[in-house]
């Protein structure tokens, strides 16, 4: 959404958890994101409908995914093994060299839009508007990483030196941007690569491997695989030769991963439970719409999503922000990704566990505003809910959810409704929507959460601008933001190689 691309009108400080890597790899004074496609242009809205009208029947990757798995652990180590020795050579050659093949992918990237933007429709039921900013998204985390990879020279005095293998285990929310920012981080410091892309979007994560292959990126340093999730995957994990793991995904999942490997030097960006308050000194309209984007772009299941707004004092009561909320709400066009009329797309799979609870079933004090009903047989689709009248301390206040949800939840005055904010385990984005600067200040000093945004969404990250990362919960290992300068520097031996959290 446009909105995600204006910079906030008062920013959110440059916080990491760990505040030993406040490093700066290199000077940028160049860098500009790259732009989405623009669907005001005719030409434009004929090639999205070109993309949308093959994605009911696309098999884009099919080939490739059954090429590239492997189900036995020996097959598993021999990988390991190969890439591990690949990677000395890698690290060898010049950081301008590997520079360079980084920003070849991202040009082939911008090329192939298109089919990357079909398998995502096809394969994870993205719609165009939010699959086009992923692309745009790992085009610049190609290009960033780049540069920043021409700044590891001297970081701080020291060289940092490269690893020789990462393994990258990317999630299915985002099968486009977040595989290529951990291949694409890892690549530049000088690390091989093995991607395990999620079942879930194994065509996605296979069409975008090709393309770096395509653009150069050679063979042996990038290796894919389709594991299953047994002791196949565990293998993977397990093996002493992974320097670094990049991990997006559930906090129990790092826990798990842990267990495989006490010693597994983690960066993952985990779980959150996010929030949005809204004060009465508030643009209640860009709210309204802010809060709408945070909460079903996507169909809710981003890390970033928000599936709570606080709302301070009368705002709780206020006629015109209900009536507006769910006017949106209900105006929302749901279906799949191959009707150019959908607005919000599917979920990845059938309803189930808490996510089913949370659309269909109320805690004591709540109360459907707008009931979410399911529209297919499967459970994967499903018209947007808001529920009202959420307790603070409920399951409901507390749980990440994944699904389009949104619950409302009254706090007094802006105290409580900051306390109710940090009050859960995570703390990956947060918002707050308010024209008062006093209230603006408040909130920064306290708020607990990564990316911090003011009057905006709490979803869309941008590269550089916005580094991405969260505080407690939502991030484990020795990682820092992606997308921010310090990445760079925790894929390599200069940073602390056991992980703190
Ligand atoms: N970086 C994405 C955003 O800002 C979220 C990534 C995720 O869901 O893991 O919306």
């Amino acid at each position: 959404d446009s909105l995600a691309q204006v910079s906030d009108g008062v920013p959110a400080p440059n916080r990491t958890q760990d505040r030993r890597q406040q490093v700066t790899a290199g000077p940028l004074t160049h860098f500009v994101n790259t732009p989405d496609t623009d669907p005001s242009l005719p030409g434009n809205r004929e090639w999205g409908a070109r993309i949308i009208g093959r994605i009911a029947t696309s098999t884009l990757g099919t080939d490739l995914v059954a090429a590239h798995s492997v189900d036995d652990a020996s097959a598993v180590d021999a990988i390991i093994d190969d890439t591990h020795a690949a990677g000395g050579a890698w690290g060898a050659r010049p950081a301008a060299e590997r520079a360079a093949v980084l920003r070849a992918a991202a040009v082939e990237f911008e090329k192939r839009r298109g089919e990357l933007l079909e398998v995502a429709g096809s394969e994870c039921g993205k719609t165009l508007d939010q699959s086009d900013p992923e692309v745009s998204e790992a085009i610049d985390f190609l290009n960033y990483y780049a540069d920043l990879a021409e700044g590891l020279d001297t970081v701080d005095g020291a060289t940092p030196q490269p690893v020789r293998l990462t393994l990258v285990v990317p999630p299915w929310n985002f099968p486009l941007a977040i595989p290529t920012g951990g291949i694409a981080a890892a690549l530049a410091a000088g690390s091989a690569v093995i991607v395990k892309p999620a079942p879930q979007a194994a065509r996605c994560g296979s069409v975008l491997v090709e393309t770096l292959w395509a653009a150069g990126v050679p063979k042996d340093v990038l290796r894919l695989v389709h594991v299953p999730e047994n002791e196949v995957g565990r293998a993977l994990v397990a093996s002493p030769k992974v320097d670094r793991l990049i991990l997006t995904g559930a906090f129990d999942t790092a826990a798990l991963f842990r267990t495989f490997r006490s010693d597994l030097p983690l960066l993952a960006e985990t779980s959150g439970k996010n929030s949005i308050i809204v004060t009465p000194n508030a643009d209640l309209d860009l709210a309204v719409k802010d809060l709408v984007n945070s909460a079903f772009g996507h169909a809710g299941q981003k890390c970033s999503a928000a599936s709570l707004g606080i709302l301070v004092g009368s705002v709780a009561t206020s006629d015109r922000f209900r009536s507006q909320l769910v006017d949106a709400v209900e105006s929302l066009k749901v279906g799949l990704p191959s009707d150019p009329a959908t607005q919000m797309g599917p979920v990845i799979e059938p309803a189930g566990g808490k996510l089913l609870k949370a659309l269909t079933i109320l805690d004591e004090g709540e109360s459907w505003l707008v009931e979410p009903r399911q529209l297919d047989d499967e459970g994967r689709l499903w018209s947007p809910g808001v529920k009202t009248g959420v307790k603070r301390g409920s399951e409901y206040h507390l749980t990440e959810y994944f699904g389009p949800v949104l619950g409302l939840i009254e706090a007094a005055d802006l105290d409580e409704a900051i306390a109710i904010q940090n009050e859960t385990d995570y703390g990956l984005t947060a918002g707050l929507h308010s024209l008062e600067r006093t209230e603006l200040e408040t909130w920064i000093d306290r708020v607990e959460a990564g990316n911090a945004y003011i009057n905006r969404t709490t979803v869309g990250a941008i590269v550089r601008r916005q580094p991405f990362g969260g505080w407690k919960k939502s991030a484990v290992g020795a990682g820092t933001k992606a997308g921010g300068p310090n990445y760079l520097v925790g894929l390599t031996d200069w940073a602390p190689r056991e992980a703190t959290q």
